[in-house]
């Protein structure tokens, strides 16, 4: 099998499941025990916190672990709410988890507004300065894009918030950047920003909220008052130090550059038709691409048949999603159903690559043919 849905998520490493295994089944005590061998798992996820702060490269700051990325955009959003007659600002990129809280907001009666994206998939920056005011409460916009791979300028974002909205806070879903892309955190300007442990080889259901200020959140729900009454429940400490494990592992710089050539392998292949087409970002971890004449669905389905696996856009959300951003490109309906999202990892092999590509474009001549 060829597995090309990296964006969807990734096998864990298995010294990332060997150190799961450890705090399961050896080091399983409860870090809110307080006898010492609980204090002992307590200072440890102390301590994790302050190594995820390094590889955000945040100086400063608060790390609230979660059960995924899902729970730190909501706790981001929701739990900076305030009374009053704030307004809220997102982009039409946004994945599920963050645009289904603004479209909650709504309900709630705040003022959203919503804005769009420009041709390569990044949000719209004039569009984005004029809808801000000094009753901006939150500007939500992800920082790599899971449909398309554009990559938000966040520091531009800073800038404009500075300027036209200075009492509002920024934040940012990190899910598609973080132990992919290149940055420091610290000169991103974010106030809050969410990392999800199964897009980097860690385990499923761990994730965690970067928070600049801690005043800047209230907690959303309530119960033992673990992660400093953030984040109530027994933590997940197998799964935050698995999580470690497997952020360590990578070398940001070392992997871009070889997913880089998978990528350019990939569009170099594929460019071989005219029919093919891309949504051109800065971002080698993801190609949307459209096959003309053909439904993705029906392509990625055939594909799946000769061992090659590709996504049709946000795994953990309905098609509905794909279509919203897609559209808001400016891609039109048949445009938007003939996409399929290509996503790479530095587990995928230069070979790989070359044998799907070419499986790809048989594939896609072979339904065309039938369809035409
Ligand atoms: N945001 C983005 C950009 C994502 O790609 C995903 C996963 N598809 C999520 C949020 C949700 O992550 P989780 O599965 O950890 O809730």
């Amino acid at each position: 099998m060829i597995y090309l849905d990296n964006a969807a998520t990734t096998a864990m490493f298995e010294s990332s499941i060997d150190v799961y295994k450890e705090y399961a089944c050896n080091k399983f005590y409860n870090p809110s025990a307080s006898y010492e061998i609980g204090l002992k798992v307590l200072h440890e996820i102390e301590n994790a916190k302050n190594i995820l702060l390094e590889k955000l490269g945040a100086k400063k700051g608060n790390i609230i672990f979660t059960s995924g990325a899902t729970e730190s955009n909501n706790l981001a959003i929701l739990g900076s709410k305030r009374n009053g007659k704030w307004e809220y600002v997102f982009s039409l990129g946004e994945h599920p988890s963050v645009y289904n809280v603004a479209k909650e907001l709504e309900k709630q009666g705040f003022i959203v507004h919503y804005v769009g994206l420009s041709a390569n998939g990044e949000v719209n920056y004039e569009e984005l300065q004029k809808v801000l005011n000094e009753k901006t409460r939150l500007i939500s916009v992800m920082h790599a894009s899971n449909e398309t791979g554009a990559i938000n300028d966040l520091k531009k974002i800073d800038m404009i918030r500075k300027k036209y909205a200075p009492n509002a806070l920024i934040h940012a879903d990190g899910v598609q950047a973080f132990c992919k892309l290149e940055y420091n955190l610290d000169d991103l300007g974010v106030d809050f920003y969410t990392i999800s442990a199964h897009k980097f080889h860690g385990p499923k259901g761990v994730g965690a909220l970067y928070v600049k200020n801690i005043n800047s959140l209230k907690s959303i729900f309530f119960g033992g008052g673990q992660e400093n009454g953030f984040r109530s429940g027994t933590e997940n400490v197998a799964g935050i130090m698995s999580t470690i494990d497997a952020m360590g592992k990578i070398d940001v710089k070392e992997k871009f550059i070889e997913v880089q050539k998978l990528y350019n392998t990939m569009i170099d292949i594929l460019s071989k038709d005219c029919n093919v087409s891309f949504i051109k970002t800065n971002n080698p971890y993801v190609i949307s691409v459209g096959f003309e004449g053909v439904n993705g669905e029906t392509l990625m389905r055939a594909l799946q048949n000769y061992g090659v696996i590709v996504g049709i856009g946000s795994a953990c959300s309905t098609k509905k999603s794909g279509n919203r951003i897609l559209e808001s490109i400016g891609l039109n309906k048949e445009e938007v159903k003939s996409h399929i999202r290509i996503s790479f990892d530095s587990s995928n092999s230069i070979e790989e690559i070359k044998e799907a590509g070419e499986i790809i474009l048989k594939v896609y001549r072979e339904i065309w043919e039938k369809v035409r």
